[in-house]
């Protein structure tokens, strides 16, 4: 009998890329999500779907039923799911669209806080997500996340002491974060307008954005008043 994950516990391979960041202990922390933050998740997916002759029906925030088939609009079962994803980071990680004014942002942004990219995926399409994000000038810190996120951001607050926000897509993450390290300020932010009408704001998050530029100067305001 195996037991569920602690999801409080941090993953070893996510630990050690976290011990291996230069971190300055006293500057602030943006800490920010790729996929639907930094890149268009759903645009490049959709591409790899129409050529597996499948399409995401947009009915829900959710990859689980909504992905079918385009013969008989059948869902994609759950046990196909997982190796369809792993073939969708592998092929595609590397050629998502870089989100509207999110480079521009993190530049302006980076010259008073340290920025980290908390990404959720495979750990062997990092280098992947790594090149893309240097092609589109975003080369900063990459740690590829597996499970909730609040693990990984509790341990980067322990080595920070300044103000911290936390930009991601999920809800989900929104309430990890809020338990393990609950004083990183929560934005949420979903990239895609299509993706973004299906969700209300996390529950657990501080604001809801709606563009970088909009995410940019809440933070300014906020480094600005700490
Ligand atoms: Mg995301």
């Amino acid at each position: 009998m195996s037991a569920a994950p602690d999801p409080s516990a941090l993953p070893a391979p996510v630990a050690a890329q976290l011990a291996e960041l230069d971190l300055r202990p006293g500057q602030p922390l943006l800490i920010a999500d790729a996929d639907e933050v930094l890149f268009y998740f759903m645009r490049g997916l959709e591409g790899f779907l129409t050529g597996r002759g499948l399409y995401f029906d947009w009915r829900s925030y959710a990859l689980y039923g909504n992905i079918r088939r385009r013969d008989d609009d059948s869902p994609v079962a759950a046990e196909e799911l997982h190796p369809l994803l792993q073939g969708f980071f592998a092929e595609a990680t590397e050629s998502l669209a870089p989100v509207d004014g999110a480079a521009a942002a993190l530049a302006e942004l980076s010259r008073h806080a340290q920025i980290v990219v908390l990404s959720n995926l495979p750990l062997p399409a990092r280098a992947a997500r790594a090149r893309a994000l240097a092609r589109h000038g975003m080369a900063y810190p990459l740690i590829a996340n597996t499970g909730p996120k609040g693990p990984a951001v509790a341990s980067l607050r322990q080595r920070v002491d300044a103000p911290a926000v936390f930009i991601d897509d999920i809800p989900h993450n929104h309430a990890s974060v809020a338990q393990l390290a609950p004083t990183t300020r929560r934005l949420h932010f979903v990239a895609d307008p299509r993706l973004a009408a299906l969700l209300g704001p996390a529950p657990d998050c501080h604001h809801r954005m709606e563009s970088w530029e909009e995410i940019h100067n809440h933070i300014a305001a906020m480094l600005q008043d700490s």
